[in-house]
């Protein structure tokens, strides 16, 4: 492919622009074949509400008292190991999968392995499943969604479907109009890494969240920066008054554990509380099960 040099006004080719390309369509005939040859699976990650009944942190240390009532549920994050590059992340494919299509099927397959995974858990938990863009403008996804969850026998109530802004920003009406049908089925909807790319209250008034995930940059940022706390109580309000809740991501540290509930954040996930992994069978006969919580020991 070409570049254009805006000062000599000519086509030139750019020195390893080539090789990109080609690594990017090699990787895109790979990621064609995980599927069939069984390269990907799924990893979760806890979420935990911090209300009464959670997790306090009381002078920035941790009561250890913890049941299982405290899980709100667990995020699906695909992994993909490469039988030669070993796992890849999702940072890397999920935009060419999105780019060349492939996110429809890989998509398909993550929501189908998620409620079959969460059908077979002995705790009734949630199971939140991130969805992109294409999935809703190329698809049927409430089609897909009532189909998948009939099939594994995933009471609506468990599934919660993660989509962010440029979702939105694509296919308004259509969005909303497959949204709504979701809703309708009993599934619950979340707004993904709220407060970046291209965030509008207006989005919020519009559309059925049930829940707004606050991106995990603001996190990074809240204990040196006033501006990333003052969002974060801006979000908290917001969630109260359009009555959705609201979970911080990218917690990783208890001091910023004790902010969000000094500010009477309710829902949290992050390293703190687990990281994402795979799925462990205690015995050949039980089902395979998620990780819980496993918070770090107290020092
Ligand atoms: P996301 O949906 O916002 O998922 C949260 C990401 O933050 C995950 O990265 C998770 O491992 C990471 N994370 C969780 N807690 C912490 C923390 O305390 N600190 C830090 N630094 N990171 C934390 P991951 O698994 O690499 O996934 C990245 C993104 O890839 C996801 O962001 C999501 O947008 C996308 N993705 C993952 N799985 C799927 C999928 O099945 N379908 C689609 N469409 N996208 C997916
Ligand atoms: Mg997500
Ligand atoms: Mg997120
Ligand atoms: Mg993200």
């Amino acid at each position: 492919r070409a570049k254009q040099d805006p000062a000599r006004g000519v086509s030139y080719y750019e020195p390893g622009m080539d090789e990109a390309a080609r690594a990017r369509r090699e990787l895109v005939l790979e990621l064609r074949r995980a599927l069939e040859r069984h390269e990907f699976d799924l990893h979760y990650q806890v979420q935990t509400s911090l209300g009464a009944t959670g997790p306090r942190a009381a002078g920035c240390r941790l009561d250890y008292e913890f049941g299982p009532t405290e899980i709100l549920g667990y995020e699906a994050l695909l992994r993909w190991r490469h039988p030669v590059r070993g796992q890849v992340a999702p940072v890397e494919f999920i935009p060419l999968a999105e780019e060349s299509g492939l996110i429809i099927p890989i998509g398909e397959w993550v929501l189908r392995k998620a409620c079959r995974d969460a059908a077979a858990w002995r705790q009734p938990h949630c199971v939140a499943v991130n969805i992109s863009a294409l999935q809703i403008t190329h698809g049927d996804l409430p089609r897909l969604v009532a189909q998948v969850l009939e099939e594994t026998g995933l009471a609506p109530q468990r599934l919660e479907l993660e989509v962010t802004e440029t979702l939105i920003i694509e296919d308004r009406e259509k969005c909303l109009a497959a949204l709504t049908a979701i809703r309708a089925l009993g599934v619950t909807v979340a707004l993904d890494d709220f407060g970046t790319g291209y965030s509008s209250l207006d989005t919020l008034r519009a559309f059925p969240f049930n829940r707004i995930k606050l991106d995990r940059s603001f996190m990074r940022d809240i204990a040196a920066s006033p501006e990333a706390l003052a969002i974060l109580r801006a979000v908290l309000a917001l969630g109260r008054s359009l009555d959705m809740r609201v979970l911080a991501e990218g917690v990783e540290t208890i001091e910023q554990l004790c902010l969000l509930q000094a500010e009477d954040c309710r829902e949290a996930q992050g390293y703190l509380f687990g990281r994402p992994a795979p799925l462990q069978a205690k015995a050949d006969d039980t089902p395979a099960e998620p990780a819980g919580l496993t918070l770090p020991p107290l020092s």
